[in-house]
């Protein structure tokens, strides 16, 4: 699979019919995503490996990572709707994954890493933490998209799931107009991506 393979197979994916707002629904784009999968891969860390991706929405990460030969992808959301939709993605791209329907906290197991988007907190206040704290527990190696703005609170919640920011950069997440208070068709919201490890 090369890169522009990935991107145009992620392109072809569905995304949320009708995103919840309460959940945070945003879709990764497909361009960003393909762009972090493809670094994570060309890091040895995709291939082979055993992969969460908690908060899957419509399985873009998860998908991704197995389409890079993943051995096994564990898609995780509390959504049965984006669960439907993730399970059509993934028979469209061709690719076998895992899918669990129940609320991050509650997810068993373990793996070599978890590539996730999860909501920000900026619908539900905290609603990032049980997403940073599982994914240490599940994998000694996480990667993680955050808002630019809490990157001080993400350091510190961190710290305290006995985990360490290893890096992280800062992205230009384009946000379509999905909710009714967007007053865009298209924005830029300031998004970082980080590598995180276990203490
Ligand atoms: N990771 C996807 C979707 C991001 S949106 C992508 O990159 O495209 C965040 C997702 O987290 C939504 O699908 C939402 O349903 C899910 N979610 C929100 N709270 C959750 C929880 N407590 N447990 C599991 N999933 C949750």
């Amino acid at each position: 699979m090369k890169k522009k393979e990935l991107q145009i197979k992620l392109q072809e994916l569905e995304g949320f019919e009708s995103p919840k707002a309460e959940l945070e629904q945003y879709r990764t784009p497909p361009d960003l995503a393909s762009s972090v999968l493809w670094n994570i891969y060309l890091n040895g860390e995709i291939e082979g490996k055993e992969v969460y991706d908690l908060g899957c929405g419509t399985g873009t990460l998860g998908i991704g990572a197995k389409l890079l030969g993943a051995e096994e992808v564990v898609c995780v959301d509390i959504d049965k709707e984006a669960i439907d939709i993730a399970r059509k993605n993934a028979d469209k791209a061709g690719v076998e994954v895992k899918f669990k329907k129940t609320d991050v906290r509650d997810v068993e197991g373990e793996g070599d890493l978890v590539i996730q988007n999860p909501p920000f907190g900026s619908q539900k206040r905290g609603s990032d933490r049980p997403f940073l704290e599982k994914s240490l527990e599940i994998a000694p190696v996480v990667y993680s998209f955050h808002m630019s703005e809490t990157d001080e609170f993400v350091r510190e919640y961190v710290r305290s799931c006995g985990g360490k920011v290893v890096s992280s950069e800062e992205l230009n997440f384009p946000l379509s107009k999905t909710m009714p208070w967007h007053e865009k068709e298209e924005e830029n919201i300031r998004v970082r991506f980080y590598r995180l490890e276990r203490s």
